[in-house]
């Protein structure tokens, strides 16, 4: 699952992006109005977290302009500005929810766990790849019915593979999928993962998952 956070207090962003990391989100931040707008257009989110008072671009505007480009990624405001009027207009134009700073983050996360419970209704929450079984939603792992513990980033990995299922991922497409924009790509941290991912979920096994593709990326193999 991957969260875009906009949000111009620097401090509260890192505060949010490390808490959604420990629990198996992948963040992107955005400090800015025009940024935010400009990643929420251009990338593929499964929420986003919006501040209202942002530099050049305010939250409201945002939120307009992605629901009018028909982007129905669910938005989650998160403000200082609290009064009822400002959360009806923030819900009237298209948010999913509201939350005034200061905020808990066990709050948080139980809004965003209730905001992507709604929009998984429809989805189904438990992926396969042969006897390798991954639940979304309490992100157990389970090969032939033995638990498979997974730290945050291999779990990330391995959820995007699944949903890209016989499918060639690049290494690219992975890094961008569990790093922010920050990270230097030119590493090659991607194959260290898929390596750890290989002695959990391969070793031991009698049929091969996880597939290398020759100067390409990684894929992950029904049977
Ligand atoms: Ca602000």
């Amino acid at each position: 699952m991957r969260i875009l956070v906009i949000e111009d207090e620097k401090k509260v962003a890192s505060f949010i992006k490390k808490g959604l990391e420990a629990e198996y989100f992948s963040v992107d931040l955005a400090f800015d109005g025009k940024e935010g707008l400009h990643f929420a257009l251009n990338e593929d989110y499964d929420l986003i977290i919006l501040d209202l008072m942002l530099p050049y671009k305010d939250g409201l505007s945002i939120l307009r302009e992605i629901r009018q480009e028909k982007i129905l990624t669910p938005v989650l405001i998160l403000t200082a500005k609290d009064s009822i009027k400002d959360k009806v207009i923030g819900l009237d134009s298209g948010a999913d929810d509201y939350l005034a700073k200061p905020f808990s983050f066990d709050e948080l996360l139980a809004r965003i766990r209730a905001i992507l419970r709604r929009k998984s209704v429809d989805e189904d929450n438990i992926l396969k790849a042969g006897d390798l079984i991954l639940d979304t939603q309490t992100h157990k792992v389970l090969r032939k019915n033995t638990q498979i513990f997974l730290t945050p980033k291999e779990y990330a990995i391995l959820e995007y593979l699944m949903r890209n299922k016989n499918k060639v991922v690049s290494r690219a497409k992975l890094t961008e999928h569990i790093y922010d924009f920050n990270f230097d790509t030119g590493t090659n941290v991607i194959d260290v993962f898929i390596n750890k991912l290989r002695n959990k979920i391969d070793k031991g096994f009698d049929k091969q998952l996880i597939y290398t593709v020759r100067s390409i990326g990684y894929m992950i193999k029904d049977y």
